[in-house]
């Protein structure tokens, strides 16, 4: 399949059979390393899909919900083995729909196969809590329910692993879900979708509907059937989402826009820190929400890190990401390209100095694809566009800074709040920067990325909406708390009522 040269003809899946759309139209997936090569047709969903789909859901959770939580796991276990057998393959084709290189695409499939273990191991666990009821003859303690069908909207950039941190622990926990991919990687969401029926995942447990989000994405989260709303994309598109969630109470969780920092101060190993802002912002071509796209440095190693971060950037090979060779891929799709040149021109109009980079990449090899210049904006201010907003490319803004509390709060100058970093050897910053760097997620002597599934991910401020995923947190969105009271005592005991002599108790 990864080297297929005839272009493939996508299906839906819905109630366990896939299934062409009832609008009979389908979308291009193209590499945007090359875009004459068609990787698949998908199909564009329809409202009638997302009914079939969502009734499928419903159906199917009747029965789910009832399905030893241990034997769920035992599907989640052998959809992990199958991932860990085909990661190749999925990682080629990964590489080939959103242009990441193949090491980072082997790391995407890679995760989506440690979440996948890792909520299997949960179905032994999904602890609850026993505790002494404060009256005689009487038990006391929760347990987690599912809580139904779950919609699951998802971006293109991690097109494995963040589907994975959605679908897992929702099935561990009892829920059915309707899945909605970014329409820039319809392929990698159908090939874990695949796994999982080939795991034997119950018909109706997961459904996979491909189309845009307006279409499809809207009349999914609205529906009345779906109790819980998983996003992750961008702020504005999250916004929406919350809206509509909050009209009938439907659970909602949004992971959302970042403008992450990495903190350089004057003491750190500048080598590491050099390694740190190349891979944090530019790895994925800079398309991660957790990228460094701000680096504040010490004003006494500014210099000396600028021409080194710079000639490094400028030394970085740009390529089709299944070359061994190269460094970073292209931009996922001709709007993300022309969105970074817009910022390009910003960031020159308001006065930020380009040090490296600032064009696309369009002659030779090149010509086919959306490859753009890893690029860095110095002596930035931090108030700058180009250091206040989401650009979710290859642009870094080099901020200068005097000292720790003039770098702390420039990372917490901005409307996000995903990750951060600082580089030091000094445990008292270390310490200070951990207490007071206001996001979710922080690094110490290590880039912005590079987040692990057993702990929870996510951000705060319009970052996100106070949950998180992966981790133990991921069960605590997709169940509910049970708390049972069970009274033995063959008389009516009233809780804080009756507080005298427990002479009963025996
Ligand atoms: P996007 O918001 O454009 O789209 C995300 C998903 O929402 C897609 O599947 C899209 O089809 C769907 N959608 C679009 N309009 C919709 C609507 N009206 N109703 C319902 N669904 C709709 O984001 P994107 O361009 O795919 O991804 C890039 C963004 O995602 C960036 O802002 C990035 O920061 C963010 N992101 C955040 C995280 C995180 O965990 N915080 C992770 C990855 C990406
Ligand atoms: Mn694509």
């Amino acid at each position: 399949m990864a080297t297929a040269v005839v272009p493939k003809v996508y299906k839906n899946f819905i109630n366990g059979e896939w299934v062409e759309s009832r609008s009979g139209k389908s979308m291009e997936n193209r590499n945007p390393a090359n875009t004459d090569e068609l990787i698949g047709m998908f199909p564009l969903a329809t409202e009638d899909d997302v009914n079939a789909a969502i009734d499928a859901a419903r159906e199917a959770y009747k029965t789910w919900r009832l399905v030893p939580a241990p034997k769920r796991a035992e599907i989640l276990f052998r959809a992990a083995e199958i991932l860990v057998r085909r990661k190749e393959d999925l990682a080629r084709d990964m590489t080939r729909e959103m242009g990441k290189v193949l090491a980072e695409a082997r790391g995407d499939v890679q995760e989506a196969i440690d979440m996948t273990y890792y909520m299997a191991g949960e179905g032994r666990r999904l602890f609850g809590q026993t505790t002494p009821s404060e009256l005689p003859n009487k038990f006391a303690m929760s347990v987690r329910q599912p809580i139904g069908v779950c919609t699951l909207i998802t971006p293109w950039n991690f097109p494995m692993a963040i589907p994975s941190w959605k679908i897992m622990p929702a099935l561990i926990c009892g829920n059915t879900v309707v899945f909605k991919p970014a329409s820039d990687t319809p392929l990698s969401a159908y090939n874990l979708v695949q796994v999982l029926t080939e795991a034997g995942v119950p018909r109706g447990v997961v459904n996979i509907l491909t189309g845009s989000g307006s279409n499809v994405g809207a009349p999914l989260m609205k529906h009345p059937d779906v109790k819980v709303v998983s996003f992750t994309g961008s702020t504005e598109i999250g916004r929406v989402v919350s809206t509509a969630c909050a009209t009938d109470f439907k659970h909602c969780t949004l992971e959302m826009g970042g403008k992450n920092i990495i903190i350089v101060m004057d003491d750190a190993n500048l080598d590491l820190a050099v390694d740190g802002a190349i891979w944090g912002g530019f790895g994925t071509t800079g398309q991660r929400c957790t990228a460094a796209s701000r680096v504040t440095v010490h004003k006494k190693v500014y210099k000396e890190f600028l021409d080194r971060f710079t000639a490094r950037a400028k030394s970085l090979k740009v390529g089709d990401g299944l070359d061994p060779s190269t460094a970073m891929g292209p931009c996922v799709n001709e709007g993300q390209l022309k969105t970074v040149m817009q910022y390009v021109h910003i960031g020159i109009n308001e006065g930020a100095r380009l040090a490296a980079g600032g064009h696309r990449l369009d002659s030779g090899n090149y010509k086919r694809g959306w490859f753009h210049q890893p690029t860095i904006f110095a002596d930035c201010d931090p108030n700058m566009r180009v250091s206040q907003e989401e650009i979710f490319g290859p642009v870094v803004s080099v901020i200068p800074c005097d000292n720790l509390d003039n770098a702390l709060d420039i990372a917490n100058g901005v409307v996000y709040g995903l990750s951060a970093s600082i580089y030091t050897r000094d445990v008292n910053k270390a310490f200070r920067a951990l207490r007071d760097i206001y996001t979710g997620i922080v690094y110490v002597n290590a880039p912005t990325i590079g987040a692990e599934t057993h702990l929870p991910f996510g951000g705060t401020k319009q970052t996100g909406n106070g949950h998180r995923e992966a981790g133990t947190a991921a069960i605590d969105f997709y169940s509910e708390w049970k708390t049972i009271y069970i009274d033995y005592s063959d008389r009516l005991q009233r809780a804080q009522i009756d507080t005298g002599s427990f002479a009963h108790a025996e």
